[in-house]
């Protein structure tokens, strides 16, 4: 009895020295923030601290978001934006401010970036972004004399340049590659020639001008075409005359300036490695891989680590992520639509639609890149391109607005497109106007930052701050809808019951794999698989008597390899109306949903559900889980 009493007493002891320890853990951090850690408002807070032992440590700072801090990020660690939207927003009379809510002059804002943790700038350059009348074709005007000006706003605030040649008159990217007007009827070698040129004396220009360069990209999202080439041997021959022009005036000038190729989506299985072969293969001199990385469109984080570790490791290249973003809303600031918004194909769960969440983003793309060997850095796109006036379609003088808004596009160029870019750009014919991306800027729609513009500075020290889910979670998850073998009127929803055969298949191309397999099932032992070599389209559907009511039509898709214009289309033949909605493939086995909500049958019928497809050639992918239920009132 006495030895279990002191056992007792012993191990009550025990408990109340780890309950007093575990205390002073938790509550150690907290009392040094009140002392250490004070935020303020110009950047300067202390962040450091001489322990006992005289190492430096980091403390987490205050703040309004958490963001974990990046473990042995380098000084030199790139974090990067790439705002070269911001002289036309400037001369279209767009304001911007600090913290504290004070106006900023342009020098000012730039001198904000920095003190937000930016030491990098990224800028644009288009050959020749107008028309033979001088009309800008917008997108920011980039010409080089933009980039001057920026630039040396840039090096002022004490942040270093990257130049993005386009070696295009105006939007290059993986479907749009277009030679400058004054190149387009140049062979390669004039074309390499002139590429030369162009690269060395925009660079001298702006070395004479001050701008502090540190790199130089050769190319934008150049994914198999560059400058109207898409040979790739005539692809090497560019790039190597980019790149020499470089290595040529970095030596002259006795710089350091780095050659930077880039290229997009990371999610396609073989590909970055495909191209950093024939890049080797064709001896082309450059220092770094760079990606694009929007969450919404290019794969998993982790994917994207290992295609650019890869590389890195393979041919002893730096790797970085040149362009990221995420959205805070989805609403839209200036009446030109968004290219997310929440019916966005493939949105990714993992971060929250909100200022947390592009925290959240940032700090993540951030971790990534500086956890693979040569990860050198981040560039955050366009986190400045605002509304130019805010607009409300509520509100009374939206069309007053809407149209003033259009007007300063036009004058200034600070919208995506010009009406005049049509004669260069497709797509501008149709669709132009003000910015597509003001709900992932890092300002809101009327210049104020939000805290998420300092994540490049809190991901060196971590924050405080609790997370806090503000429960706009994106509309469409990874987990999907989720509907019960009861409520789903769908015959065979899955592929499974039948083989496939309660599916009417109609391969429109005649040559198309399409067929229900097992290989890549979302749920279940089947789903309905395709591929072609060649450009193909087919519909697959069912048709179902239905009693009146309203119904919704959803299923899941994953693949890969499709151009930007390709169609993954749901629709629904009700009668007269035909109900469609878009989908599309992200990257292999990320399942993305689409779905066609509100099916009204006044009366009991036949509808007809099916999924149609228009793609490129070698485009591929599942289909799986289909659901056809009832709408309950009050869904
Ligand atoms: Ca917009």
């Amino acid at each position: 009895m006495e030895q279990k009493k002191l056992w007792l007493g012993i191990g009550i002891l025990l408990a109340i020295v780890v309950v007093i320890v575990v205390v002073i853990a938790v509550v150690r951090p907290t009392k040094e923030d009140s002392t250490e850690g004070m935020s303020t408002s110009d950047g300067a807070e202390s962040t450091s601290d001489m322990s006992s032992d005289g190492e430096d440590t980091i403390m987490p700072v205050d703040a309004g978001i958490y963001v974990e801090r990046v473990d042995d990020l380098s000084e030199d660690f790139i974090n990067g934006v790439d705002i070269s939207s911001y002289l036309a927003l400037s001369n279209s009379g767009v304001k911007f401010y600090d913290f504290e809510g004070n106006e900023l002059d342009d020098q000012g804002f730039f001198d904000l970036l920095a003190d937000c943790g930016i030491n990098y700038v990224r800028i644009r350059v288009w050959n020749d972004p107008y028309d033979e009348s001088g009309n800008g074709y917008g997108g920011g005007n980039n010409d080089l004399a933009t980039a001057v000006q920026l630039g040396q706003w840039a090096t002022s605030a004490g942040m270093k340049v990257m130049i993005d040649f386009h070696y295009s008159d105006f939007w290059a990217d993986p479907a749009k590659q277009r030679a400058p007007k004054a190149w387009e009827n140049y062979s390669v070698e004039e074309k390499a020639a002139a590429l030369e040129a162009f690269t060395r004396e925009s660079l001298l220009t702006l070395l004479d001008a001050d701008v502090n360069v540190g790199m130089v990209q050769i190319g934008n999202e150049t994914n198999g075409k560059v400058c109207g080439e898409s040979d790739w041997n005539n692809m090497n021959l560019l790039f190597g005359a980019g790149g020499g022009a470089v290595r040529s005036v970095a030596e002259e000038r006795d710089q350091e300036i780095l050659v930077v190729l880039h290229f997009a989506d990371p999610e396609t299985e073989g590909r970055y490695a495909d191209y950093a072969a024939k890049l080797a293969a064709g001896n082309v001199d450059y220092d770094i891989f760079a990606s694009s990385y929007y969450p919404y469109w290019h794969g998993s984080i982790d994917n994207l680590q290992s295609v650019l570790g890869q590389i890195a490791s393979t041919y002893d290249k730096k790797v970085m992520v040149a362009e990221t973003a995420w959205n805070y809303t989805y609403a839209d600031g200036d009446g030109q639509s968004n290219t997310i918004g929440a019916d966005t194909r493939g949105i990714d769960r993992e971060y929250d639609v909100s200022v947390q969440g592009q925290a959240m983003e940032i700090r993540t793309v951030i971790d990534a890149v500086a956890g693979i060997e040569n990860g050198i850095g981040v560039f955050y796109w366009e986190p400045a391109w605002i509304p130019v006036q805010v607009y409300d379609p509520e509100a009374d003088n939206s069309a007053q607005i809407l149209a003033q808004n259009q007007e300063i596009w036009e004058r200034e160029g600070s919208g995506w497109a010009n009406a005049c870019a049509g004669e260069y750009d497709a797509e501008a014919k149709e669709w132009y106007g003000g910015s597509a991306v003001d709900n992932q800027a890092l300002f809101d729609f009327t210049g104020h930052p939000l805290e998420s513009l300092k994540t490049f500075r809190y991901v060196r020290t971590g924050t405080n701050a609790a997370y806090v889910d503000n429960g706009e979670k994106p509309a469409l998850t990874q987990e999907g809808t989720v509907v019960s073998d009861a409520d789903n009127l769908l015959p065979d929803p899955g592929f499974e019951e039948s083989d496939g055969s309660m599916w009417i298949i109609s391969d429109e191309t005649g040559s198309t794999d399409i067929e229900v397999n097992g290989t890549n099932n979302r749920s279940g032992s089947a789903c309905l698989h395709f591929w072609n070599d060649k450009d193909f389209s087919y519909t697959v559907e069912q048709t179902i008597s239905l009693e009146a009511g309203t119904y919704t039509f959803g299923g899941f898709l994953q693949g890969g390899d499709a151009g930007r214009d390709d169609v993954f289309e749901l629709y629904v033949i009700n009668g007269e109306e035909t109900l469609t909605a878009e989908g599309g493939v992200t990257g292999w086995q990320n399942w993305s949903e689409t779905v066609v909500d509100g099916i009204v049958l006044k009366e009991s019928g036949e509808i007809t559900v099916g999924i149609r497809v228009e793609a490129t050639a070698g485009a591929w992918g599942a289909w799986d889980d289909f659901y056809l239920c009832r709408q309950v009132a009050g869904d």
